[in-house]
């Protein structure tokens, strides 16, 4: 399909524009929209294709009220499309207003700018350029006056109103006021280094700089390592009682009242737990495989390679790494093509009943649990016990780097229960996976599929209210991680997020609490 042969995926989080949706995404929609016209053939379009999907990710907070989409214009499907818009060269992007008529051409960027920050600034160029009728997802993007902020608890009923106090020319507040925008309980506007009146009330010194206001009057500095975006754009969504539109509130990050039949196992939530990457094991080998009755071919390849990497580097209690080692021997020694999970589950449960030997029965979820028994649990720990592996690999020194990250790969195509997971996995994989040549890479490799996968995610009804997904380690985690260049941009600082994930799923680390 056109799809599939284009430069993107529908895991870019780009919207593929084709004869059946381009109506309803560039006419009479109720998002502004930014389409980028291209062909696959073309060579500039290529280059240009890692930076709009940077794009995508970038500014995914900002969907409902302005849509990203492409359309592969060589393409014999989308030819005509192309035609009726006048697109004559590769790649263009086009701006369409929210509620644009039927023969709206769109307004053309021309000489649009090749980097992140440049493009996002032209969106918001675009927005606040928007005529009536406004995308009525998109909050107010002009400055506030002191008169609006001495009215605005009398209207509005939310618990913080943020000020991100900046020069005429930043973006940095209209980026915030975007990124916040499906969220409750806040209103983000930005206030001009001009209006003296507010700026003197607060004592305000440093621009950009950013002061909540609360509904009684009072108002304080909000605290982040770093004066810029993504700094303020995290530490506001985690603010308390800020939660995502349409989501219960939540009363208290601490103390969760849990719906689920089992006993809440309190935890910390900056460590990992034994008892997490062993309910991963047990559900993986006792309930997912269990639903192949004959293992063959390459499954039984994937199989092998999986089980063999558990041996080599989960890092665990002898028992379970005794157990490892006899179904990794039977594997390794098995000579037939195929193998019956009922076979393999003898050597799982031990039926020889060697000592010493077990993978203790049962989920028992910590760090993974979830506010109801439908979040969180079994992918939270595979991801957990994947990281783990990525960095046992890396700090016992394997001599393949993609050693771990093939038997995953090749575990999740196989067997993953969530087959739409597996399949935006399995993407990811492909794109890049093979120019992973180091230990450390294959560690950041992991890192930054799983924050892809994140950002794709961040507020789907199958996000935990409780655990919002966020670009992780956030700044309060890891300060050292995150960097802003002098404009503002954000940037991760890779060799200490190398640093960070290794101690964070080291083995010395991983908590033995509440294992039987
Ligand atoms: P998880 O995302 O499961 O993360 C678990 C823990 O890992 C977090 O609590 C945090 O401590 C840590 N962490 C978070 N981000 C990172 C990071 N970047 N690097 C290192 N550690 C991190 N769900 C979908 O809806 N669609 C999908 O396409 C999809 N694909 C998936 C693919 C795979 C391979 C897996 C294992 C899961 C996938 N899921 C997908 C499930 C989803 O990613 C989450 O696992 C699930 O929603 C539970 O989320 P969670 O809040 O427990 O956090």
């Amino acid at each position: 399909p056109a799809a599939q042969a284009g430069l993107y995926t529908a895991s870019d989080q780009i919207t593929l524009l084709t004869q059946d949706n381009v109506e309803s995404v560039l006419v009479n929609s109720t998002a502004a929209a930014v389409v980028e016209f291209y062909a696959s053939w073309c060579g500039h379009c290529v280059s240009f294709s890692p930076i709009y999907k940077s794009l995508a990710r970038d500014i995914t907070e900002w969907r409902p009220a302005v849509t990203l989409a492409a359309i592969d214009c060589a393409s014999e499907e989308n030819r005509k499309i192309c035609v009726d818009y006048k697109i004559r060269g590769f790649p263009s992007i086009k701006f369409f207003q929210a509620y644009s008529k039927e023969d709206s051409y769109g307004t053309t960027y021309s000489g649009f700018p090749r980097d992140i920050s440049g493009l996002r600034h032209a969106i918001i160029d675009s927005l606040e350029a928007h005529g009536e009728p406004w995308p009525p997802a998109c909050p107010p993007l002009e400055p506030i006056s002191q008169a609006e902020v001495d009215v605005f608890f009398g209207t509005n009923p939310v618990q913080y109103l943020a000020l991100i106090f900046e020069e005429s020319k930043s973006y940095i507040g209209r980026e915030v006021i975007l990124d916040l925008l499906q969220f409750e309980n806040i209103t983000v506007r930005r206030v001009l280094s001009s209006e003296v009146g507010l700026v003197t009330k607060l004592g305000v010194t440093e621009f950009p700089s950013c002061y909540l206001y609360y509904p009684d009057g009072n108002f304080s500095r909000l605290q982040v390592s770093r004066e810029a975006r993504t700094f303020y754009t995290y530490a506001l969504m985690r603010l308390p009682g800020v939660v995502r539109s349409g989501r219960p509130a939540v009363i208290s990050s601490v103390v969760i009242t849990n719906s689920s039949a089992e006993p809440w196992r309190s935890f910390n939530r900056t460590r990992v737990y034994m008892a997490d990457l062993e309910s991963t094991l047990h559900y993986a080998l006792r309930v997912e495989l269990a639903a192949h009755s004959l293992i063959k071919g390459q499954a039984l390849t994937s199989l092998k390679n999986y089980i063999a990497v558990l041996e080599k580097y989960f890092p665990g209690r002898s028992v379970v790494m005794n157990l490892l080692k006899s179904v990794n021997s039977w594997l390794q020694n098995t000579t037939a093509d195929q193998i019956s999970y009922e076979a393999f589950r003898e050597m799982l449960d031990n039926k020889a009943q060697v000592p010493n030997t077990a993978l203790p029965e049962g989920e028992r979820w910590v760090g993974c649990q979830g506010s109801q028994p439908h979040f969180r649990r079994y992918p939270c720990g595979v991801w957990t016990l994947f990281h783990v592996l990525t960095v046992q690999a890396n700090s016992r020194g394997s001599s393949n780097p993609q050693e771990v990250l093939r038997a995953m790969r090749n575990y999740v195509k196989n067997f993953f229960g969530c087959r739409a997971c597996a399949e935006h996995f399995e993407t990811m994989a492909r794109e890049n996976l093979g120019a992973v040549d180091s230990l450390p890479l294959a560690m950041l490799w992991l890192w930054s599929a799983h924050n892809r996968v994140n950002s794709r995610i961040a507020g789907a009804l199958s996000e935990d209210p409780h655990f919002p997904k966020i670009q992780w380690p956030p700044p309060e985690m890891c300060h050292s991680c995150h960097s802003a260049s002098s404009d503002g941009e954000h940037s991760w600082k890779t060799y200490r997020v190398v640093s960070f994930l290794s101690s964070y799923f080291s083995s010395s680390r991983i908590l033995n609490d509440y294992l039987e």
